[in-house]
């Protein structure tokens, strides 16, 4: 049985990504949407052959509690939100996928977890990159010390072009600027190379050269995590400024990908050579691994957990630029990366 899934949120990333990628997925398949916007609903309905009763909008939304042809509900709407809807969705008893970041709060994301906990339903982030061959690898060679300890890492996320949508920019909506939405991959990709939790971290804002476009959210930070013994994860990202890579210095050589974070064209390569590995739809993986989950019984690999611990560091990541103090991070969810 193919699980129906319900796509909350018509926007780019449904648009371009997800909505396709539901064609290539074998343990699960578009059966709903949930959209504001009448002509999306029509658009999406010839595309993708959705029945009139699987349509919502963001009001009826919570009558999909009734509909079998729905099995999980991905939130794809802009990152504050995340929360309400997560929360309804699991209150009409679905599982629920929700896009990175989880949330704009741990307050949020702990709101979540608790309601789909409540519930009895599964809750995932949409993480895809944890289902990449070349980011996978990193998690390998980093975590069996392939090539040593790793001692350094340089995790860097840049986009220039095609993040200025409206709530992008606004605080309120987006929780931040390109920290929680593209930096993000920096933290975890040097989270899950390392296989460890840093102990701290320290940060600094970039200075603001377009006035007009950022008046609420930061327009690039540097950031660095320190771990346990003594490594440092060196972390740029920005919205002003393209750059894509996660590079990790071990004892006894190096590996990095480059560009590093993309949908696909993701290239790696190691102190002994090129990484010889294909290039996937991650986001069909993604959403296959979680419906395979739930067709088992087994719990997902990307829970709800992770997403919190990622605000959690994102919210200790502000607070260093903020006072520019070195923040303690040993309080945060103790939750490591599997593959
Ligand atoms: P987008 O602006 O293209 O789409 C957002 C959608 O939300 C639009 O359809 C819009 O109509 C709808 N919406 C509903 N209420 C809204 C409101 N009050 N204000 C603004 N829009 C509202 O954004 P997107 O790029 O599709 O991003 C959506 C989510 O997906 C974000 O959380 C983002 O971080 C995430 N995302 C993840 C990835 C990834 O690689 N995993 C990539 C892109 C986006």
């Amino acid at each position: 049985k193919k699980l129906g899934i319900a796509l909350v949120g018509l926007g780019k990333y449904s648009e371009g990504q997800l909505g396709p990628a539901l064609q290539e997925t074998q343990y699960c398949r578009l059966t709903g949407i949930v959209t504001g916007t009448p002509n999306k609903a029509k658009t999406w309905k010839q595309t993708y052959n959705i029945p009139d009763k699987n349509i919502y909008t963001y009001q009826t939304f919570d009558q999909i509690a009734t509909n079998p042809a729905i099995d999980i509900v991905y939130v794809v709407l802009p990152n504050a939100l995340h929360a309400d809807f997560v929360v309804r969705a699991a209150k009409a008893g679905k599982h629920v996928i929700c896009e990175k970041p989880m949330a704009t709060t741990t307050a949020d994301a702990r709101r979540m977890i608790a309601a789909c906990k409540a519930a009895g339903k599964q809750l995932s982030v949409g993480y895809r990159l944890h289902v990449e061959p070349h980011n996978q690898n990193m998690m390998e060679l980093g975590q069996r010390q392939l090539f040593g300890p790793v001692r350094h890492l340089v995790a860097e996320n840049g986009q220039k072009e095609g993040y200025d949508t409206p709530w992008r920019l606004n605080k309120a909506l987006a929780g931040g600027g390109p920290l929680p939405d593209v930096g993000i991959y920096c933290l975890q990709g040097s989270l899950y190379t390392k296989g460890q939790l840093p102990v701290s971290v320290t940060a600094r804002f970039h200075p603001i050269t377009d006035r007009e476009k950022f008046t609420e959210v930061e327009e690039g930070m540097t950031f660095q995590l320190q771990f346990a013994d003594g490594t440092v994860a060196d972390c740029r990202t920005s919205y002003n400024d393209t750059y894509n890579k996660l590079r990790a210095e071990a004892a006894k050589g190096w590996f990095e990908l480059e560009p590093a974070y993309g949908y696909g064209g993701i290239r790696g390569k190691t102190s002994r050579g090129n990484m010889k590995l294909d290039n996937v739809n991650q986001q069909a993986r993604q959403m296959d691994a979680f419906a395979q989950c739930v067709l088992n019984g087994t719990p997902t690999t990307l829970p709800g957990e992770l997403g919190l611990r990622d605000v959690q560091l994102i919210e200790a990541i502000y607070e260093a630029a903020r006072t520019g103090k070195k923040v303690a991070t040993r309080h945060i969810q103790p939750v490591v990366d599997q593959q």
